[in-house]
């Protein structure tokens, strides 16, 4: 059996494991970049790829996305794939005075992360996006966010890895881990025994089922979300747009299992950016369907309507397809990033839910931080995979096993 020595084994090669990968080998480090299937078959390549700041929770998440949003122009400049990053900024638009009132705090806390949030009333929303629908109420403008196309930056991060040094294990999965105390001693996996300094756990939606192989209860939940592309044809909007419903159809779980609205029992939240080949990308719902990746007529139904509510001329377009994407969900709203105390020798990088491209950037300073033994720029302690506590019998039912599908 082969024997593959380094610094770090990366299990997972989705945005999230390749960016630590990246991170970690333009340092110097050794590292192995494994993957059950391809770095573009998880969330990543099914997604869309808003590096938003203020659709995320206040507090550390927020500053997070901040930092990785600032880090995504250099990172890009050092890519030899073109991942289509553009610094478009976005509108989080306002249906009625009722959301305006009610978005007040969550606008004082993006602003209290430097980053600057405009209000547009009716007209001046007409003016910077004139397809907009006359009876929205407004729109908060954020000139700093922006879009990159999270297929491409997924591999462009993956490629950039290996031409820093990392080696790639494609079509690679662990079979086991050998522990020594609270340490990983080998893991055995389909193309060798591999023995590391650190282990990267990024296993996306499967990662309940990897930290189950050592013990440690990483609780990510599959949370489907559908998308609808429509025919390539002549831009409607410029920026990314996002309801500020989309909040609520994000972060507050419990309000959307009760909830009499009909749409956002779907977890809907409105979201439209217009690609570089033309095609307008829409969405979206949020929905806890295991491991189903189907769109649902009433899915796409429900987007569609949506989107011509906010954009009416976007009924003469034709959709060309629906896809759906797994966000890797985890129960109070934050991913899970850190050392495990449980595991010494393992560094988990999952559960960024519906903004991991955003934060992909950060996430893998991090990683590459933790395992170079710097503490890294912001504390993320409140991230801990500790959080959780160790993986018991009752739980490990619950975590299945990943599925090559
Ligand atoms: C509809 C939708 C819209 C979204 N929009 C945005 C957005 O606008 N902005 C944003 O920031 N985020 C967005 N997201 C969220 C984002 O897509 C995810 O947070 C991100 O892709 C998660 O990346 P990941 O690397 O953790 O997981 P994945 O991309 O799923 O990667 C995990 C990888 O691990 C591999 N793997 C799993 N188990 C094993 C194993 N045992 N051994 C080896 N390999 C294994 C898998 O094959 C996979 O390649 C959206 C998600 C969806 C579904």
């Amino acid at each position: 059996m082969p024997l593959i020595e380094t610094d770090l084994a990366v299990i997972g090669a989705g945005i999230i494991g390749s960016s630590c990968a990246f991170h970690a080998a333009r340092r110097g480090l050794r590292v192995a970049l494994i993957d059950a299937r391809q770095p573009t078959r998880g969330t990543s390549g099914e997604c869309d790829g808003y590096v938003a700041i203020s659709s995320k929770k206040p507090g550390l998440v927020m500053e997070m996305a901040a930092a990785s949003k600032r880090m995504y122009p250099e990172v890009c400049a050092a890519l030899r794939i073109d991942p289509q990053y553009h610094p478009t900024g976005g509108l989080m638009i306002l249906e009625d005075e009722e959301t305006f009132q009610s978005v007040a705090g969550h606008v004082e806390a993006v602003r209290g992360c430097g980053v600057p949030m405009t209000f547009l009333d009716r007209s001046r929303m007409l003016e910077a996006e004139p397809t907009l629908s006359p009876a929205l109420f407004g729109a908060y403008e954020v000139p700093v966010e922006a879009v990159v196309n999270p297929y491409r930056m997924t591999l462009a991060l993956a490629d950039a890895a290996r031409a820093a040094g990392a080696v790639a294990h494609w079509e690679t999965r662990p079979l086991g881990f050998e522990l020594e105390g609270k340490r990983i001693k080998a893991m055995d996996t389909t193309a060798g025994r591999v023995v590391a300094q650190h282990y990267v756990f990024s296993a996306g939606i499967w990662s309940r089922a990897l930290g189950a192989m050592v013990g440690i209860d990483l609780p990510v939940a599959p949370r489907r979300g559908e998308l609808v592309v429509t025919e390539r044809c002549k831009g409607m909007v410029k920026r990314y747009l996002q309801s500020a419903r989309y909040l609520t159809a994000k972060g507050k779980p419990d309000e959307v299992a009760t909830t009499a609205d009909p749409l956002m029992r779907l977890g809907h939240g409105f979201c439209l950016e217009w690609t570089p080949e033309g095609n307008c990308m829409m969405g979206s719902s949020r929905a806890f369907v295991g491991y189903d990746r189907r769109t649902t007529p009433w899915g796409v139904a429900a987007i569609v309507q949506e989107a011509i509510r906010y954009v009416p001329a976007l009924a003469r377009v034709n959709i060309l397809r629906s896809f759906s994407g797994l966000r890797p969900f985890v129960p109070d709203g934050k991913p899970i990033i850190g050392r495990s105390g449980l595991v010494e020798n393992v560094i988990v990088a999952t559960g960024h839910e519906g903004d991991g491209i955003c934060l992909s950037q950060i996430t893998g300073e991090i990683v590459a931080d933790l395992a170079q033994g710097r503490a890294p720029r912001l504390d993320v302690s409140p991230l801990t995979p500790d959080r959780f506590g160790a993986m018991t019998a009752e739980k490990r039912a619950e975590a299945g096993a990943f599925e090559a599908a």
